[in-house]
């Protein structure tokens, strides 16, 4: 895998923040910087498939104290293809298990000399804590029902990449609004880039809160569907409920599930989007998860370059901030719930 050599990539000016910990906390330009380098290092790795050194000499941490598939894989990638070291933590078989603190652990990968941390944990706010307690820059992966920044960002670039735009367009989030980090991280970040936002699913797991803060409420995906330009499809969270919150997986396939007979009554062009893992059968079935308007692997693809363009934004920020020629200090925001 050759390195292409195009190591001449300007860092912008807005650019100040050494840490991600939320989308809620970004303003529309910052986001904006993110999506268009992400599309920058896409289109300069190939894809993603060729490795530039742009942090060559520099260290990726993933601490880990949850399952994960494609983030984690994917911020080594990201790390690995801009010629970057990686570390892997997990919790398993770690000495968390001897009553080593959440602090204490990070801050012993912290003092092997890495320059990033990616974290995930179901405890919300946890990034936050790390991002006070730590001096190198932390990246949020996943805190609970919380936010999941790059999962929301790598939604943003997918449709834009279809659509050419945010703006004006009309997404429905559906499922497990209650519990899901990727839905509050997609409701902040395509609100900000001024598109329309429904949440839709079972009143007990979408909150009317969700309207009085101005976004679209719906309890029925048939009802909604002619008008979407995006559905993006949640997983149940079934390993973060404490309560039953529908009847049976069966009825809410029945209300819920984007099948093949729902997709002839939504627009043609209508773009179907999952975070993974999905539930073939109860989010979606198999037909339109594998079908023409299908972006899921897509969305994966593209973890790789959001990834990729969030740790050199943090790395710029911190090397412009330790030369002193960064002078504003970042500062960490508090988890808001909602
Ligand atoms: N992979 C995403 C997350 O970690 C979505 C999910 O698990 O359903 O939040």
């Amino acid at each position: 895998m050759p390195d292409t050599g195009a190591n001449d990539l300007p860092f912008p000016d807005n650019w100040r923040r050494r840490d991600l910990l939320e989308l809620q906390c970004l303003e529309a330009d910052e986001i904006q910087t993110l999506l268009d380098t992400a599309q920058t290092l896409k289109d300069r790795t190939g894809g993603g498939r060729k490795r530039l050194s742009l942090l060559r000499g520099k260290t990726c941490a993933n601490l880990f104290f949850e399952n994960s598939t494609r983030t984690r894989s994917s911020f080594s990638l990201a790390a690995k293809r801009l010629g970057a070291d990686t570390l892997e933590f997990s919790s398993a078989g770690s000495s968390v298990a001897k009553g080593e603190t959440f602090v204490d652990t990070a801050k012993t990968i912290q003092a092997m000399g890495v320059d990033w941390v990616v974290t995930r944990h179901n405890t919300p706010g946890t990034p936050h804590l790390l991002a006070r307690e730590l001096d190198c820059s932390v990246l949020n992966a996943g805190d609970g029902a919380h936010e999941h920044p790059t999962q929301g960002l790598l939604d943003m670039l997918t449709i834009r990449q279809h659509r050419g735009r945010l703006d004006g367009l009309t997404v429905a989030l559906v499922g497990d609004i209650a519990h899901s980090r990727t839905a509050r991280s997609n409701l902040w970040g395509l609100r900000k880039m001024g598109a329309h936002v429904i949440v839709c699913g079972p009143p007990t797991l979408v909150s009317p809160r969700w309207a009085e803060i101005g976004f679209e409420v719906a309890h029925s995906l048939d009802e909604i569907l002619p008008r979407c330009d995006v559905l993006n499809l949640l997983r149940i969270q079934f390993e973060r409920q404490h309560a039953r919150f529908f009847p049976s997986v069966h009825e809410y396939a029945a209300l819920y599930a984007m099948t093949a007979s729902r997709m002839r009554r939504a627009k043609e062009n209508i773009l179907i989007m999952a975070p993974g893992p999905i539930n073939r059968g109860v989010e979606i079935t198999p037909e339109v998860a594998d079908g023409p308007q299908s972006v899921i692997l897509e969305q994966v693809t593209n973890g790789i370059a959001v990834r990729m363009a969030a740790l050199w934004l943090l790395a710029g920020a911190a090397d412009r901030q330790a030369a002193g020629e960064m002078t504003e200090p970042t500062q960490v925001s508090q988890p808001q719930w909602s």
